[in-house]
C-alpha cells in the first residue's frame, strides 16, 4: 500500500482475508529527502501511514511497516528477504512511472509485483479516453458537465439533461470579498495521539533543514479525523465557501475553504463519498447552502480535480518536460524565506510556512502569477511547489503548476495564461493597504511587482500573444505606452527578477 491509497473501503484489502494478507508499508525517508519536502508534508504522511498500518494490525492483518526506510527499492528487497519469491500486489499508483520502478524493484529482489485496478477516482481511464478522444486540446467544462449529467449530480429533475438552476457555472456570484471584521469557521485540528507524537519527533530528527514549522500538526491523519473534517466543512464553511472561494484576506489562512485536499489525495476519503455529503447538504439543507457554494465545490473536486489526474495520466510525460515560453529563471529566493515587503506573497508564505498549505487563490494569483511574470523556469517551480504543499503529488502538481499556472505546454488545456497584475489582488484581497507597493502603479520605486511583472510578460511575449483573443487586448495596450514607460517597465522587471523586494 502506497501512501495515498489509504483505505481499507475500496481495492484489494475491502475484500482481503486478514489472516491471509501481509501488507507492506513503506516509510521513505529518502524520497522526503529527494523533495526537500515541507516538514509537515512528511509527518502527513508518514503519520497516516503509521496510523494505517497500526489499525490494520490491529484488525488482524501482518503488516511489514518500514519506518525510516532510505527507499521503497530498499523495503520491497527485506520484504522479499523475509517472504522469498512472493506476488506483491500495488493498487495502480496515480503517479506515472511508480508502478514500473516498483515493478523493476520487485524483480531485482526475486519477487515479482502485479497492477490491480486503483478505484479511487470517480471517472475511470476509459471514460476519460473516450472523452479526450480526437481533441487536441481539452477543456474542463466540457469534461465536468458530462461527469455532472452523469452522476445527476445538481441536474434539473424535471429534464434530467439540464442543470438546476439552468446554468452549468455559478462562478460569476462567487467573487465576492468578505466585509472587513469578518469571522470565519475554524476548521476542525487533530490533535496529535502517541503514535503521532512519534511520527512527528521522527521528521523533527530525519528532517531538521527542511523547509517549514512542525508543531503544531493539526491535519486529519485516520479516515475517522477525515470524515470528521468532512462534516465540519459541510456544516460550518459549505454555505460560505462558494461567495468567497476567490478571496484572500490578511493573516486568515482558510477562509470558508474545505482543506480537504490533503485526505482526499491519501486517499482517506473517496472523492464520491464527498461530493455526495456536499450536493446531499445542498438538497437536504433547510435552503442554507446555496447552489453557488455547492456548484463552485463540486466544480473543484468532481471537474478539475478528476481532470488534472487524466491529464497527467494521459499528457504528463511531455507536459512534466513542457517549457513553450522558454523559461529558465531561477525560483524567487523569497518563496524560500519568506522575505518580502510584498503584503501578498509574505501573507500567503506565512500560511505556508505554518502549514504547507495555501488555498488554490494564493496559491494561482500570488505565487504562480508572480513566478510566471517574471520567466521562471516551470520545472524549479514544480518542484517548489511539490516540496511546500502537504497535498502535492505529481500527478496534480504537473498539471496545476506546469499548466495551469506557468502555460508551459502553450495552452493544452487552458485558455490563457493566467496572469494578472496587482490590480486584481487589490480587488479580491484587503493586502494592498497595507503594502509599501502601490497595486496601479507600473513604474518608479513604488510600482507592485506583480504590474510591472505583468507588463513586463506582454512586453516579452507581445508576438506570442498578439492574436491571442484573450490577450491580444493587453499587447495592444503595452505598445500604445510611452516608449520611456516601457523602458522603465523593462529595467525594473530586470531588478525584480534578481531581487524581488
Ligand atoms: Fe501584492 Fe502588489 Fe498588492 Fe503589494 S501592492 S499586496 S505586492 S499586489
Amino acid at each position: 500500500m502506497l501512501g495515498d491509497q489509504l483505505t481499507t473501503e475500496h481495492g484489494p484489502l475491502a475484500s482481503a482475508d486478514p489472516e491471509a494478507t501481509i501488507v507492506l508499508t513503506v516509510e521513505s525517508v529518502g524520497l522526503v529527502r529527494a523533495t526537500r519536502a515541507h516538514r509537515q508534508k512528511a509527518a502527513l504522511f508518514f503519520g497516516a501511514l503509521r496510523r494505517f498500518s497500526a489499525d490494520l494490525a490491529t484488525a488482524g492483518f501482518t503488516v511489514d511497516h518500514h519506518r525510516a526506510a532510505p527507499s521503497f527499492a530498499a523495503a520491497i528487497a527485506t520484504h522479499l528477504r523475509r517472504w522469498p519469491g512472493a506476488t506483491l500486489e500495488l493498487m495502480r499508483p496515480a503517479d506515472r512511472g511508480v508502478a514500473e520502478t516498483l515493478a523493476r524493484a520487485a524483480r531485482e529482489a526475486g519477487g515479482d509485483l502485479r497492477v490491480v485496478p486503483n478505484p479511487l477516482r470517480l471517472v475511470d481511464d476509459a471514460t476519460f479516453d473516450a472523452y479526450a478522444h480526437g481533441r487536441r486540446r481539452l477543456r474542463m467544462e466540457d469534461f465536468y458537465r458530462r461527469v455532472r449529467a452523469r452522476e445527476g449530480w445538481l441536474m434539473d429533475p424535471d429534464d434530467p439533461s439540464r442543470p438546476l438552476g439552468g446554468v452549468w457555472n455559478l462562478d460569476h456570484e462567487n467573487r465576492r470579498v468578505p466585509p472587513p471584521g469578518s469571522a470565519f469557521p475554524p476548521p476542525l485540528s487533530f490533535e496529535p495521539d502517541a503514535l503521532l507524537t512519534e511520527v512527528l519527533d521522527d521528521v523533527e530528527r530525519l528532517f531538521p533543514d527542511h523547509p517549514g514549522r512542525l508543531r503544531p500538526f493539526a491535519w486529519p491523519t485516520r479516515r475517522v479525523e477525515a470524515l470528521a473534517a468532512l462534516d465540519d466543512f459541510v456544516r460550518h464553511r459549505l454555505p460560505a465557501f462558494g461567495p468567497f472561494e476567490d478571496a484572500m484576506v490578511g493573516g486568515e489562512r482558510v477562509l470558508h475553504h474545505s482543506q480537504l485536499s490533503a485526505p482526499l489525495n491519501l486517499g482517506l476519503l473517496h472523492p464520491r463519498e464527498v461530493v455526495e455529503a456536499v450536493v446531499g447538504a445542498f438538497h437536504a439543507a433547510d435552503g442554507h447552502v446555496p447552489l453557488a457554494s455547492t456548484e463552485g465545490f463540486v466544480r473543484q473536486v468532481a471537474g478539475w480535480r478528476e481532470f488534472v489526474y487524466h491529464v497527467d495520466r494521459t499528457r504528463g510525460d511531455a507536459l512534466a518536460n513542457a517549457n513553450e515560453l522558454g523559461h529558465d529563471g531561477p525560483v524567487p529566493e523569497a518563496f524560500w524565506t519568506g522575505r518580502t515587503r510584498m503584503a501578498c506573497v509574505a501573507d500567503a508564505w506565512q500560511g505556508l510556512h505554518e502549514r504547507g498549505w495555501n488555498h488554490h487563490i494564493e496559491r494561482l494569483m500570488v505565487f504562480g502569477n508572480l513566478a510566471l511574470s517574471l520567466g521562471t523556469d516551470p520545472r524549479g517551480l514544480t518542484e517548489w511547489f511539490t516540496a511546500h504543499y502537504v497535498d502535492a503529488l505529481d500527478w496534480v502538481m504537473v498539471p496545476n503548476v506546469m499548466g495551469m499556472s506557468q502555460y508551459a505546454d502553450g495552452g493544452g488545456f487552458t485558455s490563457k495564461p493566467y496572469l494578472s497584475g496587482g490590480a486584481y489582488i487589490d480587488r479580491m484581497s484587503d493586502h494592498c493597504g497595507r503594502c509599501p507597493f502601490e497595486p496601479g502603479r507600473r513604474t518608479g520605486p513604488a510600482a507592485c511587482p506583480f504590474t510591472v511583472g505583468y507588463w513586463d510578460f506582454v512586453d516579452r511575449h507581445q508576438a506570442r500573444f498578439e492574436r491571442h483573443p484573450r490577450m491580444a487586448m493587453a499587447v495592444r495596450s503595452w505598445r500604445m505606452r510611452p516608449a520611456a514607460e516601457q523602458v522603465a517597465v523593462r529595467a525594473r522587471a530586470a531588478e525584480l527578477r534578481s531581487e524581488l523586494p
